[in-house]
């Protein structure tokens, strides 16, 4: 943490002090003469102690620790903590401390690039330290969020500098099951919701988490991050697990230096691209085409699919993770299911002679996993699936999209991201879900739902 000039220097006098301080005590002890500080030594020393995380004691005689606050020993200061307010700027809090016009000015120039003094938020606290209540406010100090504060000079060069608070981490784990929703699962557990969006940075190739489903388990590995000891907010999710139906999903994070990101326990990438078809061993019988004759229609109809001619039964596959949004009938697809993958792509599966045994809407599907059956029905002359690939709401010709490869990590990565794994889902498997009272649990989520 950078701090202060002024106070580095301070600090730097007061240790000399401290020094001075210990000696005497020393030599007065060796001595077994009886001591006692004067009051000015003893002064020094309390106000030179920064604060570490065991009391300090001198022998029998305790020292007070001064509380370190924004780099500054809050205790030699009269301190004024106030929240802002409604209607409230930069220049109203100065003026209350009598600062000029001309000061005013010269703040606002020098956190030009620092802060933008426009942006106060009512309700975020902001202290105001004074030497002395007869002398004019030495620092202004504003707190954007938990994780930085803007210190501003008010007297002499009038600084404004900005400080990042240091975040420690700890590893924590969170497991549960979903009754009623996600939120309860996790704020019901008095857990932070945030877990609920990295969870799903980890998972969404293979989890839609706009169609979660009830009895949905998931377990989570990850760091809870503290400023002063407090608990701040949620950092990396090292490890996500998620139960839907019978399928289970995994994903560890992993960072070689020069690319990170989720991979599956073999090490490929979570996020993979599509299978190049949705059937094995068929032929392409007709292309996407947007000036298609069509063989039944008997007229110029654009073709917005791929046609793979297979006979009847051959099985239809996922081309990738996603949860199926449509499984149904129409006159013109017939027996059809449509699946969607992430915010970006849509598939969808026409003419099929059957579903596969429990497809349908809100189901969750892994690549490759069979969705269905060639056939013909709807509007169709012979057996195949006309294969449609949606982005961004637009059919599109499949076969001209590049999609990265979903390669898996390069051997020499392979003993890294093993022994990461093995440690991640060791904590994961002992994850288990905060035992609350029920009452206590649907209070939690009334009072913090938004
Ligand atoms: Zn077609």
């Amino acid at each position: 943490m950078d701090l202060p000039e002024s106070f580095t220097q301070i600090l730097k006098q007061k240790r000399k002090l401290l020094k001075i301080g210990l000696s005497t005590l020393s030599a007065l002890l060796i001595g077994g003469t009886l001591f006692y500080f004067s009051a000015d030594i003893k002064k020094s020393l309390q106000a030179s102690l920064v604060a570490s995380e065991k009391p300090l004691e001198l022998g029998s005689f305790p020292v007070t620790v001064p509380t370190l606050k924004y780099g500054f020993a809050i205790d030699t200061f009269q301190v004024l903590e106030k929240t802002i307010e409604p209607g409230q700027f930069l220049a109203d809090i100065l003026l209350a401390q009598q600062l000029d016009y001309p000061s005013i000015d010269k703040i606002v120039a020098n956190s030009a690039g620092v802060f933008d003094v426009r942006r106060l938020r009512v309700g975020k606290p902001y202290t105001i330290l004074t030497k002395d209540s007869t002398q004019q406010a030495e620092y202004l100090i504003y707190e954007p969020n938990v994780y930085e504060y803007v210190v501003f000079e008010l007297k002499e060069d009038k600084k404004v500098t900005r400080h990042e608070r240091e975040i420690t981490t700890e590893v924590r784990s969170a497991a549960g099951t979903l009754e009623t929703s996600l939120w309860n699962a996790i704020v019901g557990q008095g857990l932070s919701y945030d877990l609920a969006a990295k969870m799903e940075d980890a998972l969404q190739w293979s989890i839609d988490f706009h169609h979660l489903q009830k009895d949905d388990e998931f377990k989570l590995v990850y760091d809870q991050e503290f400023i002063e000891g407090k608990e701040v907010g949620i950092g990396q999710v090292h490890a996500a697990y998620y139960k839907t139906g019978e399928n289970e999903y995994h994903a560890i994070f992993y960072d070689n230096g020069k690319t990170d990101g989720y991979y599956d326990l073999e090490g490929r990438p979570m996020k993979r691209g599509f299978l190049k078809s949705p059937v094995k061993y068929s032929r392409i019988s007709s292309y996407y085409n947007l000036n298609r004759f069509h063989p039944i229609l008997k007229r110029r109809r654009p073709h917005y699919g791929t046609d793979y001619a297979a006979p009847y039964g051959t099985p239809i596959y996922a081309v990738g993770d996603g949860v199926v949004i449509k499984a149904s009938y129409t006159k013109g697809n017939g027996n059809f299911v449509k699946i969607k993958h992430d915010d970006t792509y849509q598939t969808q599966y026409l003419h099929m002679q059957k579903f596969a045994k429990g497809i349908s809407s809100g189901v969750h599907v892994k690549q490759g996993q069979v969705i269905g059956y060639v056939g013909s029905t709807g509007l169709a002359t012979g057996p195949h699936v006309c294969f449609r690939f949606w982005k961004n709401g637009k059919q599109v010709n499949h076969l001209n999209l590049k999609f990265p490869p979903a390669k898996p990590l390069p051997d020499e990565d392979m003993p890294r991201f093993t022994e990461l794994r093995d440690k991640y889902m060791a904590l994961l498997e002992k994850a288990h879900p905060v035992k609350v009272e029920d009452n206590d649990a649907s209070l939690a989520a009334e009072n913090g739902n938004p």
